[in-house]
């Protein structure tokens, strides 16, 4: 079967993509009972008389394909349907309706996917957990417009990727539905269920702070600058590129928290006001632009994702020190080298191996290779080279070559020689020297960036 991402045998399908999901999910929270209609636009990209869809633990019950029962055969971690002959490029739809108690899916790193919470749930399927709760091609590269429709007891508050257009109580149930408009890979879908309300903060899209109403998530709390954040990495890496953003906050402690489009997860534990609790905020929230718009094709090339997310908290700690008591840019570039330093240097960051694909040295070492490009090309043009990045990507998936040849386009004609920089840092396992930005530089990029976000907030 031809598997897309070596990291992930048995995972997604090349032959077919899917252009839109229909997620119709009534879900019990008390018993963890799942009844579901999903409804895929599938397009063949060769000849085919069958597709297989990734579900595990979900049993299916009817197929329909283009409106006509189907003949299906489950097996433990497929569903695969035939569909008739069908020639590439010629769209079909096809209705799972299955049902049962969704599980996490297992794996390397751990069983990701469902998770219940103590009352609710939320959904965190990095990254391979997405079949544990509707059928998919569950290949990131895969992306596809989606609409969640979710119904359950009316006392929840329920949220997923994108824009709320519905929602309303009626029979004794709350229906939400939510639709997605940009594409998303399968491991960015999510539903968020709990006990909530909703705090609206002032920003240039809509952002939310969704939290159970007895954890304070306001002044004095990591999510303090929720919308500060969202504009200062705005203008540093281009228009946030979804419709809105929300960080999901449960009633559960919860060991990280995690990314989905649109919006992230975390657990209780992360609001009082730390810097390690800030910086995961700003982290996840960085994820938007780098992990969940401009997506990695392959595992392999998550430092794509870890290395850009981490760089954005060194670049929310100078930001917020200011010349303040924080470390700026260069101090979190310089303390972090030291601690790659000395730490085995056996790992090659643009295809760490899927065991160590989540190891903090391809983050730490990630965000070193950008303030390596950084040291190189100036603080100029470094950032046009980030926000043409994002712009130019968004909606699309990038590999780390095509990031190689991104860069190269931004040295100057008598400039140094940044291919060599790159290949050094990401493709041998020795720790390069530290390189060094201009503090100075720096500050004047970040004092001009406060003026105007100060201005557009009216923060005076
Ligand atoms: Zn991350």
């Amino acid at each position: 079967m031809p598997t897309p991402d070596p990291y992930l045998p048995g995972h997604g399908d090349t032959r077919y993509r899917v252009r839109h999901y229909d997620l119709h999910l009534d879900y019990k929270v008390t018993t963890n009972r799942l009844d579901e209609v999903a409804t895929l636009t599938v397009v063949p990209s060769q000849e085919l008389s069958r597709v297989e869809l990734d579900l595990v633990g979900l049993k299916a019950s009817k197929v329909l394909v283009d409106g006509k029962k189907a003949r299906y055969r489950q097996r433990e971690r497929k569903l695969a349907v035939e569909v008739g002959q069908r020639q590439p490029g010629e769209e079909l739809q096809i209705a799972v309706t299955c049902a049962g108690k969704p599980r996490p899916v297992p794996g390397v790193h751990g069983a990701a996917g469902w998770e219940e919470l103590t009352d609710g749930l939320a959904v965190g399927s990095q990254p391979y957990g997405a079949p544990g709760w509707f059928p998919c091609n569950d290949d990131a590269a895969d992306k596809a417009t989606y609409r969640i429709h979710l119904v359950v007891a009316p006392s929840y508050h329920v949220v997923a990727n994108g824009t709320l257009v519905d929602h309303e109580v009626r029979g004794g149930t709350g229906r939400w539905t939510y639709e997605m408009d940009r594409p998303m890979s399968p491991y960015l879908a999510t539903v968020q269920i709990g006990q909530y309300v909703v705090d609206r903060r002032r920003a240039s899209v809509p952002v939310e702070v969704v939290h159970p109403p007895q954890t304070r998530v306001g002044r004095g709390t990591a999510f303090e600058r929720q919308a500060e954040m969202v504009e200062v990495f705005s203008e540093l890496f281009g228009p946030y590129p979804f419709a809105e953003y929300r960080a999901v906050v449960s009633d559960d402690d919860m060991e990280i928290p995690l990314e989905a489009q649109g919006l992230s997860s975390f657990g209780r534990n992360f609001c009082p006001p730390t810097w390690e609790n800030e910086r995961l905020v700003a982290h996840e929230l960085a994820h938007q632009w780098f992990g969940n718009s401009v997506t990695a094709e392959q595992l392999a090339d998550i430092w794509l994702h870890e290395g850009f997310a981490c760089y954005s908290e060194w670049l929310w700690s100078d930001h917020r020190s200011n010349g303040g008591d924080g470390l700026d840019v260069q101090q979190q570039a310089a303390k972090h080298h030291e601690e790659l330093r000395r730490k085995p240097q056996d790992l090659v960051l643009a295809d760490p191996g899927m065991p160590d694909m989540f190891d903090d040295r391809v983050y730490k070492r990630g965000a070193l290779t950008l303030h390596a490009v950084r040291a190189s090309l100036g603080d100029e043009r470094f950032f046009e080279m980030l926000r043409t990045w994002t712009t130019e990507n968004a909606g699309g998936v990038v590999t780390t070559d095509q990031f190689v040849q991104h860069c190269l386009r931004f040295v100057p004609e008598d400039g140094f020689e940044l291919a060599g920089v790159l290949d050094a840092w990401l493709r041998s396992p020795e720790i390069p020297a530290l390189p060094v930005v201009d503090v100075e530089g720096s500050r004047n990029t970040l004092k001009s960036i406060a003026e105007r976000i100060g201005a557009r907030l009216g923060l005076g």
